[in-house]
């Protein structure tokens, strides 16, 4: 063991998480303002009662850490990697090198907060400094609260109170050179298995994990998408949103960059101010998410509004298997499902319809069509995910109403009006005339043939008669809704 430096030149751990870069990064700008020696360290902990990241989600981790890794060895430093139990990791890393403080942007959801609280206050009784900062979102969950100091439940007075607030932090790059951390063994990132084998389902994953791949991907989405965001991110078949989520998600990029360019983008005329707001807001939207989970720590797992959890749910195992894997017979469903199977991503129109397929159409539980995205999801984030299956299903804080059901047909003509989206995730329909590529089943029988369509060979038939599940669905409302009427009347 390593004695502790007494002249103030102890190391300070630099304890990464979810905030993977180096640029606008608040613990790591602390940590080098302190001119100690800092000590990179990423742990792999899947304890503590924080929900176990899905498979894609550590497909995303392992390239991430890689870039992470590189970047800082380009600046002199290495990244220390160890699995476990993350304080046991981190005392044996004070241990090892005699560091007596460790500083790290914070986790919000609420098990990884509570975790992470619980060991900052035995570290701190045993004399180790912990310092924590908000390096993820625009505001610090619990920062922002309504006029009688409580949470906000709607978005629009959340946004407002987060925009009046908004001090947008000065860019920073992170320091040039790192120096004079002893040097620890660490894991080797092989051993812990994050990229899939046998079989790697990834080929079909086009994404550039790490921090330059976030900045390239907001620089592209500020030159080509954000001059028609507000209509083009409607459109699947179009290129029109940042895809900045996973990037968000594991904190390559700071959002503050993303609003910050937005924002710039529209002082310099390049893009109309509206777009920019329009963008903007969405961001705000991931902070409310996070926000709601922080107030109301239930929120993956029930209701918010707890009628809901009385709803009939059906249990389906055929339904289920035919929505994950992108044969229901909707073609806008099914391309989405297949979509985000294919690429670890889904288009945010079509995860509503595909959402509300499964939730009003199939009548299944919402939470197993968020367990589904979050194991397939390159971008699943606890907050976000659960945030907005419940807005789907009714159930949510700010949410779409339940009776708004989706109609999958009428959505994909008009969303996807040329049938391009669907056409490129179902190849089987890729002759069929855009006219019929969202209800193949009332093609002319010679327009299936001359596209080579045989239904129920080539390309399911519905599995659901849209007009009798919209039916079956309100009337589990109805038994919902009464049933919040006869407690009421209690
Ligand atoms: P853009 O349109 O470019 O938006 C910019 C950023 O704003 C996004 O990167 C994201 O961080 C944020 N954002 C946009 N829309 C939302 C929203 N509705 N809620 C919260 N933040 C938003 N997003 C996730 O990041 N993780 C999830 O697990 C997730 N699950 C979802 C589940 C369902 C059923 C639905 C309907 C939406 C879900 N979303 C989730 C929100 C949204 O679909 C994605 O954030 C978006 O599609 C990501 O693409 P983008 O980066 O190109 O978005």
């Amino acid at each position: 063991m390593t004695t502790k430096a007494q002249d103030g030149s102890a190391p300070v751990i630099l304890w990464f998480r979810r905030d993977l870069r180096l640029a606008d990064n608040p613990a790591l700008n602390q940590a080098y303002a302190t001119g100690r020696p800092i000590l990179p360290v990423y742990t792999h902990d899947e304890g503590a009662g924080v929900r176990a990241a899905g498979a894609a989600s550590l497909w995303w981790l392992d390239k991430s850490l890689r870039a992470l890794a590189t970047s800082l060895a380009g600046r002199g430093a290495t990244l220390i990697l160890r699995r476990g139990d993350a304080e046991t990791q981190l005392r044996r890393l004070i241990d090892e090198t005699g560091a007596d403080a460790i500083f790290l942007n914070r986790l919000f959801e609420p098990a990884a907060w509570t975790r992470d609280a619980d060991i900052a206050h035995r570290l701190k009784a045993d004399g180790i400094e912990c310092r924590g900062f908000n390096g993820s979102l625009l505001a610090r969950p619990g920062s922002l609260l309504n006029g009688s100091g409580g949470p906000y439940k709607v978005f629009t007075p959340f946004m407002k109170a987060l925009r009046a607030r908004a001090e947008p932090p000065a860019h920073t790059n992170g320091p040039r050179a790192f120096g004079g951390a002893p040097h620890v063994a660490g894991d080797d990132l092989d051993d812990w298995g994050l990229h899939p084998t046998r079989p790697d389902w990834s080929g079909g994953f086009d994404w550039a994990p790490g921090e330059d791949g976030g900045i390239a991907a907001l620089h592209r989405f500020v030159t080509e998408g954000l001059k028609d965001y507000a209509d083009g991110r409607d459109r699947p078949a179009q290129a029109a949103t940042s895809r900045l989520s996973p990037h968000l998600h594991f904190g390559e990029i700071n959002p503050w960059r993303a609003w910050i360019a937005a924002r710039d983008a529209a002082d310099a005329g390049t893009v109309a101010p509206d777009q920019a707001d329009k963008f903007i807001a969405e961001l705000i939207w991931r902070d409310f998410s996070a926000h709601l989970l922080h107030h109301f720590p239930t929120l993956p797992d029930k209701a918010f509004r707890p009628e809901y959890d009385a709803m009939p749910w059906r249990e389906d195992e055929a339904g289920f298997t035919a929505w994950t894997r992108g044969l229901t017979g909707y073609p806008i469903v099914d391309a989405g499902m297949r979509e985000l199977w294919a690429t670890g991503m889904m288009h945010n129109r079509v995860r509503m319809i595909v959402a509300s397929f499964l939730i009003k159409d199939l009548l299944i539980d919402w939470r197993r069509g968020e367990a589904w995205f979050w194991d397939t999801l390159v971008d699943a984030d606890l907050a976000s995910n659960s945030q907005n299956w419940q807005w789907v299903a009714g159930s949510g804080a700010d949410a779409s109403p339940y009776f708004r059901i989706f109609n999958p047909v009428t959505q994909g003509q008009k969303f996807d009006a040329e049938a391009r989206y669907v056409k490129r995730w179902i190849p089987e329909l890729a002759r069929l005339p855009a006219r019929w590529a969202h209800a193949p089943w009332e093609a002319p029988p010679e327009v299936l043939r001359d596209s080579g369509v045989r239904l129920g060979a080539t390309y399911p038939r519905p599995i659901v008669d849209h007009a009798r599940a919209r039916d079956r669905a309100l009337a589990a409302l109805k038994t919902v809704t009464a049933e919040r009427q006869d407690a009421a009347a209690d």
